[in-house]
């Protein structure tokens, strides 16, 4: 389910183990749609086409967490569907997801961060007294970033919340952050699960720009917490497949859990590269039921996004592509471009994977990829 980056890496994962692969996707020439062996061109929601998709796969998963968890339970009466609707509907929203967390950190003692659920301007003040400075976020499809508001004081957040159309949203207490990990999780049908190393991320205008693996950061305390809790997280969900985990490291060196994505996850690429069994191949795995894959991590690694932004000539519209030739030429790049037809500023076009014998030289790598890329 998506025709986006995630499906198609996770098509050719499936498809270099011997499976086909079906993309049920409503847009025309989608980086998943080029490479499946089929694109069923529909809305998530028809249910025509999702008989189809069912009846051609042993196992459907979804590579996108907006996808109608209606839809996966749809397919579930028809064919395997992992994750399942339950857990998507989790992950979809932010309340559920809050709550979830909070429930689960009773054991793990890694608690999200202080938020209150707005559902009317009447919560407001309230909220606003415990939780200001705060992050005010809708409650449904925000991801990258959108659908958040920074607020300082008690009018920014009545007018940012204003400016949401009415919808549920959290606002979350703004926390001193030193620093941000991801943790990938996968689980089996067995009830088997694996973690993969803690990977540091760093983010500009809300959007994913490095990944750093192992991270130069995190203490061995930290990492095994947050590994804990993420194994904790996907077994209290029943989850099966893969689930990337956010957490904030905070400046006094506490963690907190942000938020969780039901599938593959960008910070997750550095894996295709790095470690013995890449993300893909793990959702592969997990969804047809084979034993999970080694998530060893064999180099040390610093991945870098491709946004559109670096096609465009300074501020003009005018594009050209970038010297791809020149990043190849560095040692270790491997560079992995998501066949999308059309460059715009803040799209996801691609990522590179600097691998090493060292993390000095990925740095460095990366550094002069940067320099190249402009
Ligand atoms: P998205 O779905 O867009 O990824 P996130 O909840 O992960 O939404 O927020 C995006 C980024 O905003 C985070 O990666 C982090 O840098 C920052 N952020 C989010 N919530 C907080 C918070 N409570 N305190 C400080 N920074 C935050
Ligand atoms: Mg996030």
């Amino acid at each position: 389910m998506g025709g986006g980056q995630l499906g198609r890496m996770f098509a050719h994962a499936a498809q270099a183990m011997g499976y086909k692969v079906a993309v049920l996707e409503p847009q025309a020439d989608c980086p998943a749609g080029q490479v499946a062996d089929r694109h069923i061109q529909a809305a998530y929601t028809d249910e025509a086409a999702l008989a189809e998709l069912a009846a051609l796969s042993v196992a459907v998963t979804t590579e996108f967490e907006n996808v109608p968890a209606h839809s996966l339970a749809f397919l579930a009466e028809r064919t395997f569907v992992a994750p399942s609707a339950a857990c998507v509907s989790i992950a979809q929203d932010r309340v559920a997801e809050k709550q979830f967390f909070t429930r689960v950190g009773a054991a793990t003692q890694v608690l999200p961060a202080p938020h209150a659920v707005i559902t009317s301007s009447g919560d407001i003040d309230a909220a606003g007294a415990e939780l200001l400075p705060g992050i005010l976020k809708t409650a449904r499809m925000g991801y990258d970033g959108k659908g958040q508001v920074r607020v300082k004081t008690l009018e920014e957040l009545h007018a940012a919340y204003a400016g949401m159309n009415g919808v549920v949203c959290v606002l979350e207490k703004m926390l001193p952050l030193a620093y941000e990990i991801s943790v990938l999780v996968a689980r089996g049908v067995d009830g088997e699960a694996v973690v993969y190393p803690i990977a540091e991320n760093v983010h500009r205008d809300g959007i994913l720009f490095t990944t750093t693996v192992p991270s130069q950061n995190v203490s061995a305390s930290i990492a095994e917490t947050a590994q804990k809790a993420a194994l904790e997280i996907i077994a209290e969900m029943g989850y099966v497949g893969v689930l990337c985990i956010e957490f904030f490291v905070l400046q006094d060196g506490s963690l907190v859990v942000n938020e969780m994505a039901p599938r593959p996850h960008n910070s997750g690429h550095y894996t295709m590269d790095a470690c013995i069994t890449s993300q893909f191949a793990q959702q592969a795995r997990a969804i047809a039921q084979l034993p999970l894959g080694d998530v060893r991590q064999h180099s040390p690694t610093v991945m870098l996004n491709i946004l559109g932004d670096i096609w465009f000539e300074g501020a003009s519209d005018t594009t050209r592509e970038p010297a791809w030739d020149q990043v190849l030429a560095l040692r270790g790049a491997h560079l992995h471009l998501y066949g999308k037809a059309e460059a715009r500023r803040g799209r996801k076009m691609g990522h590179v994977t600097f691998v090493a014998t060292t993390m000095e030289l990925a740095q460095a790598n990366l550094q002069q990829a940067c320099r190249i890329l402009g």
